[in-house]
Parts: structure tokens; C-alpha cells; sequence
């Protein structure tokens, strides 16, 4: 084990709230739009009653040692990446009220490759021959995320203010702490499954909104703060509901809703509609499945063989219909539309997306 693990670990594994010597309550950026009761739990010394799993470790660190990966992910697509030291990383603090500060550490910051010809000033060239230095844009905070497919989707199609707010805000109060003010921000993801990245630019004035929010948020915190002092039996009001991925994600769950604790994991069936099924028969179904698909992968396989001859056999004709025997195949063109969600998410505020882009829930089985 190498000692930058365990700074790195230490770094990331502070409380997402704590009370500092000087009256501050302080407030981990990741966790700026968090439950505050949860936050009043952290910083009132609870112990957890539901610490994270093994496996939610395991993909957190896995999380963590990926963002590396897409900072260099970044420079071969041509980005300008300064990140931090991984022994030493920066810390930015912002107040956001009179005993409230949010602290965190930045992945670092970018800046963008122009496009030819959007240089901002001629260059010179000392020696004739030298190749031309690339020109950058503006030096912005680089929020870097790690997502899973179904998470990466979402993000990618409704923009992060939709999809991850949370993120958002952290890289507000990030660039506010690193620049003293609000410029554009970068959210660089990459999907786990596919390991593909992308990346989303917020303009100033949407993060500007996102900044305001959180301050808003956590200044309830604050006030709350002011009236109870540290007092540990003065709990806020719970921000999230039971069967909210929050709740159920807390770690001070058994605490706040001892009920739904019990509930957790010993009663996993109850949702399930319809008909009981048992073990015996989601085996059965199981195997069903796979020799169902068995069956039908030749017979496809030889319908898209015959499908390519024709169509290679239509084009060489010139014609777009033709009956061959009794049958009648027809050459079909269609024209795909696809929506650049990169510069929709940037043109557009989230509200006039929510207008355009919807969400509609839907759930499906996989076997694989
Ligand atoms: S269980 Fe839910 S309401 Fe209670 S502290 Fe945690 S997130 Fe907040």
C-alpha cells in the first residue's frame, strides 16, 4: 500500500459536516445540497448507524481512481488539465454565511482547446518553421464524475442541473473558492460500463443560480445553527422521505427512521406486484429464457445474411422495389435524427429543457 492511498483516503473520508473551533459549522461541497438533518448528525458527533457497505466502498474508490483516467482523457482530446496533486490536493473554502463555511478539494481545472481561427490575440513566432502553439480558452473548475450506465444516460440526455444538482453545486462553490468568482464549469463523466467520457459546460450565469440555491439550502442549516448552538438533540426537520435513495443511502438511517431501517432488506418482496413467484420458478424462467434465445439466434443470424445479400443485390438494380417469387422487397430509406444533448444542455436553462426533454419512468427485465 502506497502512502498516497492513505493521504488521498484520509483527504476524502472527512465527516460531510463538522463544527470547527472558531462557532463555523463546515460543510463538505459534495455534500452542500445533502439532508441537513443528516449533516446536524455529522456534526454533532452520531456515530453511523448504517455505514456504507463493502461494495459502496469498492465503487467509490473505484470512482476515485478513475478520475485520473478522464483527466488524461481530457489532455489527449486536446484540453489544457492542471490538476492537483494527489498527496497534496488543494482545499478551496467558501463562506456562505456568518458561522457556515463549505470546503472540499477541486479535481482541478481546464481549459478548453479553441477552435482554429477563435484565437484570442495573433501569435508570434520566434523561429520560422516553429509549429503553432494551441490556443485556450478561459481556465474553468473541472467537476469529474464517475457514472454507471443508466446514471451516465440520464445525465448525458436531461443535463447535470437535472440529473445531479448536487454536482452542480459543488462545482459553483469549487470555482467561487478557486477563483473568488463565478465563470462557466465543466462536468467531465465517464460511464463505467461503456468507459466512454463526456463532458457539459454550465455558463456562468445558470451556475451562478446553482450557487445561489445551495447557499440558500445550507443557510437554513446555518440559522439553525445560530438558534440551537451545537446542540445535538435539536434535530432539523428530515429533508428526505423513507423510500427516497437519500434515506435509504444514509448512513444515520437506523437514527432518524428507526422503522424503515427494520423494514430494509428483511422485507425486499413486499413491493413486488402481482402473482408470488417462487425460487423454483424464477429459476425455470431463467432457463427458459436462455433456450428461447438459443433457438432464435440461428434463424437470425441467417435472416440478416439474406437481408444484406438483397440489399446489396436492390442497390445494384437501381430500383427500390422488386418482386422476386411471391414476395415483394423493398429497399426502405429512412432518415435518423439525433439531438446533440452536449449543446442543448448548454444552449437551454433547465426549465425550458424539462418543456423539451421528458422523463418517463419504465421498468424491464434483463437476463444476461
Ligand atoms: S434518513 Fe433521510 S431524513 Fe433522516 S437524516 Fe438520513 S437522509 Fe435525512
Amino acid at each position: 500500500m502506497t502512502t498516497e492511498t492513505i493521504d488521498r483516503a484520509e483527504v476524502f473520508s472527512r465527516p460531510s459536516a463538522q463544527f470547527d473551533g472558531d462557532g463555523n459549522i463546515e460543510v463538505r461541497a459534495s455534500a452542500a445540497l445533502g439532508c441537513r438533518r443528516a449533516l446536524w448528525y455529522a456534526a454533532t458527533g452520531y456515530e453511523p448507524t448504517n455505514p456504507p457497505s463493502d461494495d459502496s466502498l469498492t465503487a467509490m474508490e473505484a470512482g476515485n481512481a478513475l478520475e485520473p483516467v478522464v483527466a488524461r482523457a481530457m489532455e489527449r482530446a486536446g484540453w489544457k488539465v492542471d490538476a492537483p496533486d494527489p498527496q497534496d490536493p488543494k482545499q478551496v473554502a467558501v463562506r456562505v454565511g456568518p458561522n457556515m463555511l463549505v470546503t472540499g478539494h477541486p479535481d482541478g481545472t481546464v481549459r478548453m482547446p479553441l477552435p482554429e481561427g477563435e484565437a484570442a490575440a495573433p501569435q508570434v513566432f520566434l523561429f520560422e518553421g516553429e509549429p503553432e502553439a494551441p490556443a485556450y480558452g478561459d481556465s474553468m473548475v473541472v467537476e469529474i464524475k464517475t457514472r454507471g450506465p443508466e446514471a451516465f444516460k440520464r445525465w448525458r440526455t436531461l443535463g447535470a442541473e437535472r440529473s445531479h444538482p448536487g454536482a452542480v453545486a459543488q462545482a459553483a462553490l469549487y470555482t467561487l473558492g478557486e477563483f473568488g468568482e463565478i465563470r462557466p464549469v465543466v462536468i467531465a463523466t465517464m460511464d463505467t460500463g461503456s468507459r466512454t467520457w463526456d463532458y457539459e459546460v454550465i455558463p456562468a450565469d445558470r451556475l451562478e443560480r446553482a450557487l445561489q440555491d445551495a447557499c440558500g439550502w445550507l443557510g437554513e442549516l446555518g440559522a439553525h445553527h445560530v438558534q440551537n448552538g451545537p446542540d445535538p438533540d435539536a434535530l432539523p426537520e428530515r429533508d428526505f422521505t423513507a423510500n427516497s435513495w437519500q434515506c435509504r443511502s444514509c448512513p444515520f438511517l437506523a437514527v432518524c427512521l428507526p422503522g424503515a431501517a427494520e423494514d430494509d432488506g428483511t422485507d425486499e418482496g413486499a413491493e413486488t406486484e402481482g402473482k408470488e413467484v417462487t425460487d423454483e420458478e424464477a429459476r425455470d424462467a431463467v432457463a427458459a429464457y436462455a433456450e428461447a434465445q438459443d433457438s432464435i439466434k440461428e434463424p437470425e443470424k441467417a435472416k440478416r445474411t439474406a437481408l444484406d445479400t438483397l440489399k446489396a443485390w436492390m442497390r445494384r438494380q437501381g430500383d427500390s422495389k422488386a418482386t422476386v417469387g411471391d414476395r415483394t422487397v423493398t429497399l426502405v430509406s429512412s432518415t435518423r435524427y439525433s439531438v446533440n444533448h452536449r449543446r442543448l444542455n448548454e444552449a437551454l436553462d433547465p426549465e425550458t429543457r424539462a418543456g423539451i426533454v421528458t422523463e418517463n419512468e419504465s421498468e424491464y427485465v434483463r437476463v444476461s
